[in-house]
């Protein structure tokens, strides 16, 4: 679903992404791990489209980002088309983006209706059953200054969800919220790994990463130095480096 070769990104005269190789199968939950500055939100923005790069190639369900693959030559795809793409992948960020004047409901129904064009009623069934499935059913009416944090997060990945997407992009969803908010939003996400949605997840949760991962990516410099099944780069990882992140976050 996902994979990465090489892929180099700067800004400026700062390399942030130095060469990131990464694969992820469709179905796969990924945890990625590293040190604040290591690259992690600048590589999921790059698989969303937000950011650009200047090297190496990257590929979401077998299309190159950003272009068009015509045989061999890569055409340049025009900025309709990359939004087009990128309503096909969810994102869920530290703070929840909701749009605060709108109701949970119409929150949930408006990319649908104006990206989609679904109707209203087909939008409507659809963001109810998804609320149902992340336990708010009872607050579609309501807006979201009324709802705890972990309330509002777990709006925000109903609404990714009800663009229908192919792959699930986490960057810290529970980082901003209170402890004892943290477990319903990863309640949530677990529920979501278990219909088989691919998801990469960058999150310091290390209980999460052990128990619904599939593997878990430690980024180091703008590079991923180690991958591997979850419990092995959690609890006995090979890199030094590795080694210490676990045992600080730990
Ligand atoms: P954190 O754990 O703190 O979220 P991260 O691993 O997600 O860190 P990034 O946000 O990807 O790290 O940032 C990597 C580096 O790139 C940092 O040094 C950051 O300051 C820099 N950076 C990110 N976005 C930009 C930008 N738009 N312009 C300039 N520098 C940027
Ligand atoms: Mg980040």
């Amino acid at each position: 679903m996902v994979r990465a070769d090489r892929v180099r990104k700067s800004f400026g005269r700062l390399e942030v992404l130095k060469s990131v190789d990464l694969s992820v199968e469709a179905g796969e939950v990924v945890c990625m791990i590293g040190r604040s500055g290591s690259g992690k939100s600048t590589f999921l923005r790059c698989i969303n489209h937000l950011e650009r790069i200047d090297g190496g190639r990257l590929w979401v369900d077998g299309e190159v980002v950003g272009y068009r693959q015509r045989g061999n030559r890569l055409h340049e795809l025009r900025a309709k088309e990359i939004a087009r793409r990128r309503t096909e992948i969810g994102m869920v960020f530290q703070h929840f983006n909701l749009f605060p004047h709108k109701t949970v409901l119409e929150n949930l129904i408006e990319a649908p209706r104006l990206v989609l064009k679904e109707p209203r009623d087909v939008a409507t069934d659809r963001a109810i059953d998804l609320l149902g499935k992340v336990g708010l059913a009872s607050k579609a009416k309501a807006y979201p200054r009324q709802l705890s944090g972990g309330q509002q997060q777990r709006v925000a990945i109903a609404r990714a969800l009800c663009m229908r997407p192919k792959l699930m992009l986490f960057d810290e969803p529970t980082s901003a919220l209170d402890p004892e908010l943290i477990g319903e939003v990863l309640d949530v996400m677990r529920d979501l790994a278990d219909t088989g949605m691919t998801m990469v997840v960058v999150t310091h949760e290390m209980g999460f990463a052990r128990d619904v991962a599939d593997r878990v990516v430690f980024f180091d410099e703008g590079r991923i130095i180690e991958d591997g099944p979850a419990a092995q780069v959690i609890n006995d990882p090979v890199h030094e480096r590795t080694r210490a992140f676990v045992k600080a976050v730990r």
